[in-house]
Formats: structure tokens, sequence, C-alpha cells
């Protein structure tokens, strides 16, 4: 366990030099305080859970301390937003404070949000707002907890620094980690100003620190480009297999190792929609719910382009390929354990289909829905979740269809069933309305929801004794709030 003063900087992306990043320091908040820490991402670090109550500690990440080692830069980047090309992005409020190495030997960015203004910051404030942060540290822990690639978040500090949204907030920060902060819209930042050199210099960065094994490989980069079609493959499989609509899938959003990266509007599913837009700035729907499978693969095409100067289009096309195949075998693996299922028939992905075509416009909880499912055998389970459904006809055939199917499927008892599903089907999700309350609760000072709420979505497959309020469905109120999409 370290101290604060003990962190191993090791500031790699800091060394590549001025055309990469700008050094910039961060700007204070006034009066720093701890909101929030996470004991499992502070574990990453081998950090001491008990240093986040010290004020040395609201004193770093509220932009008031640095350590002598910390190189704070803000980095450039690009990217495809909402489908158009934005020429120059880059940090405009975010610093990578340095890199850090834990006893394990591995290396985490720590990255300060709202840490103030930077060359990058365009029209805005470089500030981050209390609301978002919180639901900023809350959603990369809890996607953690449910075993979605995410970053990962240290801790939130609050302050009484005001900034202007749509109405006067408070400012405050979050401290993100992640093994890389690049981006795809990294690489396509120096693909679009023509800049060659800098651009093999950040391949060979990314491969060397993050895809080492695809130097064994007759073309690296391309083994590189394959294995990043392949995460995220995988992380978009477990977004739609668990209702996590991310909001704004900008490539400049979309990290280069595959993790949920950058939070904005996002939003679990509460009733299932496959339409679901949370982004009510997104008019057109382009990140809607299922719209986030094609978006997948627009994403890494953008990448693909920006990779031309070192991969054939053939071979890149050719990688591209792979995405649909296996989101659809990683999505339906995915669906099949959050049935029950141990086997795989090939109609299973029929079985799927049948039963999100009955939720839609049913009402019906999607969280609740599998945990529920698991309770009991299959025959007492879709007994008691037939009232949910409107077409209850289409419900009983599929009933009558999925009881036949567990009972191919093998010979389990009740608690067999049990504990297989609830091992896989969280009780607990990050409903917008519970981060709601508790941000109303924050913006008021009381720190205790946001903290509690953190507690129980730490472990969401586990029912929690006294906790019977977060597993419940939203009130009429929490259905369909609209979550500001400025930050
Ligand atoms: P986002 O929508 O948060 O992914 O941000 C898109 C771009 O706008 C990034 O370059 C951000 O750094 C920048 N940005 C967002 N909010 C602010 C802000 N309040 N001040 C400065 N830059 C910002
Ligand atoms: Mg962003």
């Amino acid at each position: 366990m370290k101290a604060l003063d003990e962190l191993t900087f090791d500031n790699r992306f800091a060394r590549l030099g001025d055309a990469f990043s700008t050094h910039v320091l961060p700007e204070p908040l006034d009066a720093p305080r701890l909101v929030v820490a996470s004991d499992a991402a502070m574990a990453l670090l081998d950090l001491d859970p008990a240093v986040a109550e010290t004020p040395v500690f609201a004193e770093l990440f509220g932009g008031h301390k640095l350590w002598a080692e910390a190189e704070p830069r803000a980095m450039v980047y690009s990217g495809h937003q909402f489908g158009g090309y934005t020429p120059q992005l880059g940090d405009g409020r975010g610093l990578l404070l340095g890199e850090v190495y834990n006893a394990a030997g591995e290396h985490w960015d720590l990255h300060l949000k709202g840490a103030g203004m930077t060359p990058y910051s365009r029209m805005g404030d470089g500030r981050a707002v209390l609301r978002s942060s919180i639901r900023e540290f809350l959603a990369s822990e809890a996607l953690h907890a449910l075993g979605i690639p995410s970053s990962r978040a240290l801790c939130v500090i609050g302050s009484d620094t005001p900034v202007w949204r749509e109405k006067q907030e408070r400012g405050a920060m979050v401290l993100r980690t992640a093994h890389s902060h690049i981006r795809f819209g990294h690489f396509e930042y120096f693909y679009y100003t023509k800049k060659p050199e800098q651009q093999a210099l950040l391949a060979e960065h990314v491969l060397n620190l993050h895809y080492p094994e695809c130097r064994e490989q007759p073309e690296p980069y391309l083994a590189m480009f394959r294995e990043i079609v392949e995460r995220n493959a995988e992380l978009i499989a477990k977004w739609q297999a668990y209702g996590f609509c991310h909001g704004v899938m900008n490539t400049d959003n979309m990290s280069i190792l595959g993790i949920t990266f950058d939070f904005g509007p996002f939003a679990f599913l509460d009733d299932f929609d496959a339409h679901f837009i949370c982004n009510h700035s997104d008019h057109e729907g382009r990140y809607s719910f299922s719209n986030q499978v094609p978006i997948g693969q627009w994403n890494l095409s953008a990448l693909a382009q920006a990779l031309t100067p070192f991969i054939s289009v053939d071979a890149l096309k050719e990688a591209l390929g792979l995405y649909l195949p296996l989101y659809q075998a990683n999505y339906l693996d995915l669906m099949r354990r959050r049935l029950g299922l141990t086997t795989a028939e090939d109609d299973d992905q029929h079985l799927v289909e049948r039963l999100l075509k009955l939720m839609q416009n049913s009402g019906v909880d999607y969280t609740l829905f599998f945990r529920r499912l698991g309770d009991e055998s299959a025959a007492l389970a879709v007994a008691r979740l037939r009232d949910d459904f409107v077409d209850l006809a289409g419900f009983d055939a599929w009933a009558e269809q999925y009881k036949a199917r567990v009972a191919r499927d093998g010979e389990y008892s009740e608690e067999q069933r049990r504990a297989r599903m609830h091992a896989v089907n969280p009780l607990y999700i990050l409903r917008n309305y519970l981060a709601q309350n508790a941000i109303a609760a924050a913006e008021s000072g009381d720190y205790s929801e946001v903290r509690r709420l953190h507690e129980v979505l730490s472990k969401p497959f586990e029912e929690q004794a006294g906790m019977e309020q977060y597993a419940q469905r939203p009130p009429d109120w929490g259905k369909h709030l609209e979550i500001s999409c400025s930050s």
C-alpha cells in the first residue's frame, strides 16, 4: 500500500513530445473536497484507500498541488462527430497528469477531467460540473463491476467554483484512469493533418505499449488493428447484452483499447426499447441503442481509413469484416447465459430475438426481467413474469419454446439455475433516476447517497441487505428523464 507521495511516475506519452500534447497546469478549484472515491480504483495504483480522506488528496485532484514527477499535458486529437469530421479536438478540459505504475508493473494514466482551459478548449470553459463528474464516476465503476471494460474513476472532487451551464452550477474534477487515453481520433488527427512521421510514432507507441504480442505477427500493425476490431466487437456485445447506451459514439470517444470511454448522456435501459436514444440532442437517433452495433463498425472503418498509410486497404477491409460475426457470436453467448443456457443450439438467436420483440413497447424492465427469470425454475418464472407483457399469446408461445429449450439444456436444480443466472444477471444497475437522486443530494452538500449508490453498484450481482430500493423499477418521474448533454 502506498501513500500519495509514493506513486511512481513514468510519463511515456509526454515523452512523445510537443506534437502530441501541450504542457498545461491544472487550474485549481475553490475549496476542493472529496465527494466520493473508489477503493477498487485506488487499489489499481496500490494506493491505501485511507488517503482519500486526507486534505492533500482533494488538493492533488482538485488542481492545487502536483507531484514533482507529474508532467501535465493536454493531448491533441480530432474525430468524427455525428458522422462529420472535426479537424481539431483535444483535451479541452482534461489533463493527462502523468502515467504511474504499480507493483505489478501495470501503467495507469492519471487523467484529471475539469482541470481548466487548454489550447484545445475551443469555446468551452475547461470545466466539468459536479453532476456530470458524478455520472462519469458512477458509470465507470458500475460498468467495471458488471464485467464491461471501461475507463476507471478514482474520485470526484467537488468545489465552490461557479460554472455556468443552463444555470449556475459548481465545478468538479474527476480523476479518470486507464492504461491509455489514446482514442481513434488521435490516429485521425495525424492522418488528416498529413503528418506521417508523427503518425508512425503514435502507431509504434500503441503497438509497443498496448499490443506487444502483435510484434510477433508478420504484419504487426494489421494484427493490432484486428485486435482493436475484436475488442470493440466484444465491448459492444456487452453493451447490447446489458442495455448500456453510450450516447455519443464519436470517434474521439472511442478508446484504442476497446474500453468504454468518455461518458456523456449515457443511460442503461429501464424498459427495453431497441430504439432508445439517451442523448436528447441526437435528433436522428444516430447513437440509438440498436444503432450502436453498426456505429461500432462505422467508427472502426474511420480508424481503418486513418491507418491506410500502414496497412493495405484489402487487409483493412478483411479485418473490418471480422467485426459483425464476432459481435454476433459474443452477443449470443452472453444472451444465452442471461437466459440460463449452458449449451448452444442453432435456434437460440431466434429465441433471443423473439423475446426482445415481445419486450419492445411492453414496458418490461430489461434488467429485472432476467434477474427474475433466474429466481426460480423456468416454468414458475415465466408464469410469474407473464403479466408484464402486452402480447400474452405471443409470450405464452415464447415461454413454451423457452421451457423446452431449458429442458434440453440439461438437468439442473433450481438452486444451480439460480446461482448460475444470478451471477450474470445484475440486480442493481445505474438507473438514471438513481444517479439523479444521488446528484440532487450531492448538489446540496450531502455526498452520502453518491457513496451508497457507488457501494451498491460495486456488487451488482449480489443481493445486499437493506438495499431493496435500488433494485426497483423507476418511479414514473424517473422513467424518461432528459439528461442534459452539457457537462
Ligand atoms: P465530449 O463531448 O465531452 O466528448 O467533448 C468533445 C470535445 O469538446 C473535446 O475536445 C472536449 O475536450 C471538449 N469539451 C467539452 N466540454 C468542454 C468544456 N467545458 N471546456 C472545454 N472543452 C470542452
Ligand atoms: Mg470526448
